[in-house]
């Protein structure tokens, strides 16, 4: 059966960084106690970067890397806000902030935890699925 696709508008807290992004009708959440995620309390739902387009502001992303490198931690410069990133799961993707999106209270959402502080064991045994 085909999931329905929804589109979604969001930004950081200053405006300067504005995304549309595609995404089913119900998102799953996910919360990850991974070192940064979790000083951040970051949640983030997955989608290919085929469902997602920045529509301004990339020029104020700022992008913080840690540890194997791989993920690309991107925020706004001038709020500091993570409105999205490339996870480390997921390359060809966005992680995105469900709080960023200009509907989170009207949201349908469905939270799954991910133990990031066990990073490999984790994703050997339910890699994160990215919206595609
Ligand atoms: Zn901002």
């Amino acid at each position: 059966m085909e999931i329905t696709k929804k589109a979604y508008f969001g930004g950081c807290h200053c405006g300067a960084v504005r995304f549309q992004c595609w995404a089913p009708e119900t998102i799953l959440v996910l919360e990850c106690n991974c070192s940064i995620c979790f000083v951040k309390h970051n949640t983030h739902f997955i989608v290919h970067e085929s469902n997602m387009e920045i529509l301004k502001g990339e020029e104020n992303l700022t992008t913080y890397r840690f540890n194997t490198m791989t993920a690309k931690h991107m925020f706004c410069k001038i709020c500091g806000v993570q409105s999205f990133y490339v996870p480390r799961s997921n390359q060809d993707s966005y992680g995105i902030n469900p709080r960023c999106l200009d509907s989170y209270e009207s949201l349908s959402m469905k939270t799954e935890y991910f133990d990031g502080r066990h990073w490999e064991t984790s994703f050997s045994e339910k890699a994160p699925q990215s919206f595609k």
